[in-house]
């Protein structure tokens, strides 16, 4: 889906970290919107899309000059106490205009130089790579979660079209692993997957976060309810997966390849 850009000039980056991310003192998002338009992404209920006349995942805002507006609220920040910070809540950081625009990276220039007491990056983009650089200066005080919500190319087209492909994101979960970045695989929201699903991933990481719609999504599945998910599901033949206690299976599967001090579920995953 062609995403229309347009160019912003925020006072603030930082935001207090709040519900699902109440154990983070920030939350930090370089873009307004995202070009990867998931079905099941509950940002499209939020204000941020809902006070929008276009579709959520058709449009993007650039904030211009992030750098410069987030080093001076990192230093105060720092100032005041423990800084932790969520990149990104509702977008992802790693949006392809970054590619071009270097937001995200600016960001992670100001972090390696100066940085905060951790930062969790939640991505699904393999762009995160060329970011490898500055990912290690920050040593152990950072994570990348990559979301995996399936091994199955097929369902993530039927759900995330515009999302990378699969085998990209564990490819370049591989690679951060290999250099020394902390990472994380993130299933999440958990999607129909295949018996190979946890094997695939143990290959890959030592670290795996489950979550579900109705763990995950703030409000007990309701809000994933009313995006209508459901039919997909239907449509699929796959309603078994569209359940609160599906998210078993998996959790038994990745049982068998990773210790249980390995397997974080919920918002266990997301902490710092
Ligand atoms: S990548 Fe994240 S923020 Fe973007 S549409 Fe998908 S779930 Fe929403």
């Amino acid at each position: 889906m062609k995403t229309e850009y347009l160019d912003k000039y925020p006072k603030t980056l930082l935001n207090k970290g709040t519900g699902f991310l109440s154990g983070y003192s920030h939350s930090l998002n370089p873009y307004t919107g995202c070009s990867f338009g998931c079905s099941y992404c509950y940002v499209r209920q939020m204000p941020v899309s809902t006070f929008r006349d276009a579709k959520w995942g058709t449009w993007v805002d650039v904030k211009k000059g992030a750098a410069e507006i987030f080093q001076k609220e990192l230093r105060r920040a720092k100032t005041k106490g423990s800084v932790t910070i969520f990149m990104s809540s509702s977008t992802d950081p790693y949006q392809p205009i970054e590619h071009k625009e270097q937001i995200t990276r600016s960001l992670l220039e100001i972090m390696a130089a100066d940085s905060p007491d951790f930062l969790f990056v939640q991505t699904r983009s393999p762009l995160v790579r060329r970011d490898i650089d500055l990912l290690l200066r920050l040593g152990d005080r950072v994570r990348v979660s990559m979301t995996v919500e399936t091994d199955r190319e097929d369902i993530r087209k039927h759900f995330s079209l515009d999302a990378p492909p699969i085998n990209a994101r564990l490819k370049t979960l591989q690679l951060l692993a290999e250099a020394g970045v902390p990472t994380q695989a993130t299933i999440a929201p958990m999607l129909p997957s295949s018996e190979r699903f946890a094997e695939t991933l143990r290959s890959i990481v030592s670290r795996v976060c489950l979550d579900d719609y109705y763990m995950g999504d703030g409000s007990g599945g309701r809000r994933t309810r009313s995006l209508g998910i459901h039919t997909l599901y239907k449509q699929l033949g796959l309603e078994e997966w569209y359940d609160p206690t599906a998210y078993h299976k998996v959790h038994e599967q990745l049982k068998q390849f990773f210790s249980e001090d390995q397997i974080y579920i919920s918002q266990q995953g997301f902490e710092p």
